[in-house]
């Protein structure tokens, strides 16, 4: 492995740097969103009251989201304007746009004769692309009067993106992290805390769900479900709260789909358009975000790319749970919602991707699967970091445990290009760097990483609800 000097180095001559990257200027943000649910093979199944079966009307969410929010949710208006506030949040503190790169390294090392473009969301400032959708969250909130946002984390990268959209936007941010995370990633702690955040390790003994959960086990590790219904019973207290998500709804897709729009013109400024797309979903809101504008194309005939959903197979919603309405949370206390699942009482390994470790996905991304527009594909995470470090080597950037399911994808895609010899142009998503994940590094280094195989599924036992 290494870059072999080139005729002409050092020699003064030109050397061609052409093709490494695709900038956008500032001023080439997009100015509105990009919203898939007309362009859908069928409409999405209405949330459902899991006491009486029936829709939930979109009013009744207003008390735990922004309403504008819960607009944006049910909307049928294929784009919907940002206003410019929000556009200038994504440029002068998101770091929008974000580049498109060409990985020439990897390419000559895997010698294959794909093309493999990434987008790269890891220059924003909390390391993601969460902040895309926070920075929209928490303007719309701000605007309604709204002074404080709820939320819950696991890994951090949500928490820390929504810290910086409260710090930016003048709303104070309270976020509950699991435990177990809170003890382990104490750096993505003290980032929302210089935010001006306030952390609570989750189960904590500021709600009573949380001291119920205290009182069995002073020491208990917590769950993202049990972080959710603390998160939920916070902003039931307080009329001036409201509550804040990072995944899986409409309205948070929606928000992503910056990326897609994006990487749109510079696919097109390096002169392809992609047969393949590919990335790693968790709830679905990167993915959507990147893919959902070209998936718009493919919806409307205008093109045969493929799309691949990257999971862990240790949380392998898309590859083996069922289609049905589910719990949006372990606790119970969401809306029914129609979606692949594993089922909400399902136990995720504790794998690295903690992004990842969810037991549904998006609705929307649920019809696209059934369709057989979205392609899913599970990888256990050794061979995951494996491709991981890899990247690392050969172009630089150390690339999330979740978003380096997308970089292992998209190195199998290339190969096979290879053995078949043809010109494919790939195109995937690094949604974040791992720079604050490095002691799952340190384990994969240590040889210490462990495969989780679920033997037995909660929906293989009858559907969760
Ligand atoms: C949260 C996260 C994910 C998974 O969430 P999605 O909503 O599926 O995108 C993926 N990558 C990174 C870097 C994340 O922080």
């Amino acid at each position: 492995m290494g870059v072999r000097p080139q005729r002409g180095e050092g020699d003064g001559a030109p050397m061609d740097l052409t093709g490494f990257r695709f900038d956008l200027s500032p001023s080439d943000v997009p100015t509105s969103w990009y919203n898939i649910l007309p362009d859908l093979p069928e409409p999405v199944p209405p949330p459902l009251d899991p006491r009486t079966r029936q829709p939930v009307p979109p009013e009744a969410l207003t008390r735990l989201f922004a309403k504008t929010l819960v607009e944006q949710e049910v909307s049928t208006e294929r784009f919907i304007e940002m206003p410019g506030e929000v556009r200038k949040a994504l440029v002068a503190f998101g770091r929008r746009p974000t580049p498109l790169f060409r990985a020439m390294n990897l390419e000559r090392y895997l010698n294959t004769p794909a093309e493999i473009y990434f987008k790269y969301e890891g220059v924003t400032p909390t390391g993601s692309h969460k902040i895309n959708t926070a920075l929209a969250q928490a303007f719309y909130n701000k605007r309604e009067g709204i002074e404080r946002l709820v939320t819950e984390t696991g890994a951090g990268q949500w928490g820390s993106a929504l810290a910086a959209a409260g710090a930016y936007f003048g709303l104070k941010v309270r976020v509950y992290m699991t435990r177990s995370s809170y003890l382990t990633k104490p750096y993505r702690r003290t980032l929302m805390e210089l935010f001006g955040a306030e952390v609570y390790p989750s189960p904590s003994d500021k709600t009573e769900v949380g001291r119920r959960f205290l009182a069995e086990d002073p020491n208990h590790p917590g769950s993202l479900g049990i972080a959710i219904s603390e998160a939920i019973e916070d902003v039931l207290k307080d009329e001036r709260a409201r509550y804040s998500l990072g995944s899986v709804l409409n309205h948070v897709l929606l928000h992503q789909t910056v990326i897609g729009l994006e990487a749109m013109r510079q696919l097109d400024e390096a002169g392809v358009y992609p047969d393949v797309m590919i990335g790693a979903v968790g709830g679905g809101s990167n993915f959507a975000g990147f893919t959902y504008p070209f998936i718009g194309e493919r919806l409307r005939g205008k093109s045969e790319t493929r799309f691949i959903a990257v999971e862990p197979k240790a949380s392998p919603s898309m590859t083996r749970g069922v289609y049905t309405y589910d719990y949006g949370d372990t606790g119970g206390l969401t809306p029914l919602l129609k979606m692949h699942t594993v089922g909400h009482q399902y136990r995720v390994p504790p794998i690295h991707a903690g992004g990842l470790r969810y037991h549904g996905v998006a609705p929307t991304l649920s019809i696209l699967i059934n369709h057989g527009i979205v392609e899913p594909v599970a990888y256990h995470q050794r061979e995951v970091f494996e491709a991981a470090h890899l990247f690392t080597k050969l172009e630089g950037i150390v690339p999330a445990p979740e978003s380096a399911h997308a970089v292992k994808a998209a190195i199998d895609v290339a190969l096979k290009a290879k053995e078949e010899g043809r010109r494919v142009v790939v195109a995937f998503n690094l949604s974040g760097h791992g720079l604050l994940d490095l002691q799952g590094y340190r384990e994969y280094l240590d040889g210490k990483l462990v495969d989780y195989e679920p033997e037995k599924l909660p929906v293989e036992e009858g559907p969760p609800v």
